[in-house]
């Protein structure tokens, strides 16, 4: 059965996105077999792998409303994953699920029929605690919770963390913080070393190893349509998500 991560954080721009693309690349090449789900309107996964956002094609936003399935809104990279993509039609699903039943229950439940296909799932969940958010939570075993080590990412991890309470009390009793990945690292920033202190004081062992530090590559990557992996190897961003796959594997976390 496969290992089902939400990757999110409320906060926008902290790497939620990029930690998705490449660590799919990532444990792709290390002969896992990957599902990215896309399940932000912004579509930014389905850009960064050079998926035109075609209006025939059906998305994350059909299988949420039932009107497709998971394989058939299925894509196959060119990066050896599979990826289910988002456009802005997305944006709708919210007003439009508050009256279908089960509305939290929508992704879980359109994963079931593909989840024996792959080792990993990894959902690529919008900067809110929304709707889509929720869906993202209630389909997962875990949670990946990318952040920058500045002042006010903590104070977002309260909230973070009182929905994840929420998610448990109500709808995945099971639901676990996976980890935290400390992204866009500057070891030379002194407030990044002591929030990252912090947090690994507060965190222990659900703090990641690995960290992935600020690179452009990474940045560069996802105009090309494509993972740093492919875009230039040995970037130390893309060695950084190679190595944090590494750890999950070690982790033992199938
Ligand atoms: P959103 O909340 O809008 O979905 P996100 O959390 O998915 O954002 P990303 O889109 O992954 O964040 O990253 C935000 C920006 O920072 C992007 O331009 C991305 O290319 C860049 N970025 C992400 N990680 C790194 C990094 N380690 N080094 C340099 N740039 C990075
Ligand atoms: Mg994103």
């Amino acid at each position: 059965m496969a290992k089902i991560l939400a990757i999110t954080n409320q906060k926008g721009g902290v790497g939620k996105t990029t930690t998705g693309v490449n660590l799919a690349a990532s444990l792709a090449a290390a002969r896992q077999r990957v599902l990215l789900v896309d399940l932000d309107p912004q579509g930014n996964a389905t850009t960064g792998v050079g998926t035109l956002k075609l209006k025939a094609l059906p998305t994350v936003y059909q299988v949420l409303l039932g009107n497709a399935s998971c394989v058939q809104a299925r894509l196959a990279t060119p990066f050896g994953f599979d990826l289910i993509p988002a456009n802005r039609e997305l944006a709708g699903a919210e007003v439009e699920l508050v009256d279908i039943e089960r509305r939290e229950t929508r992704l879980k439940e359109a994963l079931t029929g593909v989840e024996s296909e792959y080792d990993f799932i990894l959902i690529d969940c919008p900067p809110a605690l929304n709707l889509l958010t929720v869906n993202g939570l209630t389909a997962a075993q875990a949670v990946m919770i990318p952040m920058q080590c500045e002042y006010y990412a903590l104070e977002g991890l309260s909230d973070l963390v009182q929905t994840i309470k929420k998610v448990r009390a109500h709808l995945n009793p099971d639901l676990q913080i996976e980890g935290l990945l400390r992204t866009m690292y500057d070891p030379r920033n002194t407030l990044a070393q002591q929030v990252s202190a912090q947090l690994v004081a507060h965190f222990g062992e659900r703090v990641y190893r690995t960290v992935i530090p600020r690179n452009v590559r990474l940045a560069e990557a996802p105009s090309h349509g494509m993972p740093a992996l492919r875009f230039d190897k040995a970037s130390k961003g893309a060695q950084a998500y190679l190595a944090l796959a590494g750890e999950m594997l070690n982790r033992g976390v199938q």
